[in-house]
């Protein structure tokens, strides 16, 4: 019985198996083995094999988002802090003859 071509596919028991899934030793049709680096597995195999590297990603990938939301609002503070530093810096008769009327917050 050792022979392939008396085996039959794990999934689909009419079919004749074409090739073993060296993870987990069972033997599977042309439809039910797909290739993954060079190596021929199972769709389950191949399914174990690929999420924990889909985990990791996502994981990176949400480090990556509060990264990038931190550096986000470091910059918005640092904006508004020079930006409320330059306004505070403006001589107060800046405002005389613009838009603004002169009174009691121009100190005159
Ligand atoms: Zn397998
Ligand atoms: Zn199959």
């Amino acid at each position: 019985m050792s022979d392939i071509t008396q085996q039959r596919c794990h999934n689909h028991l009419q079919r004749e198996a074409v090739a073993r899934c060296p993870e987990c030793g069972r033997f599977f049709c042309r439809e039910c083995i797909t290739d993954h680096e060079d190596k021929v597995l199972c769709a389950a195999c191949l399914r174990k094999r690929v999420e924990p590297s889909v985990k990791t990603s996502d994981r990176f990938r949400g480090l990556l988002r509060i990264g990038q939301f931190l550096l986000g609002t470091l910059i918005l503070y640092v904006f508004f802090y020079y930006l409320a530093q330059v306004l505070l810096a403006l001589p107060s008769d800046f405002h005389d003859g613009t838009l603004w009327p002169s009174g009691w917050w121009t100190g005159s």
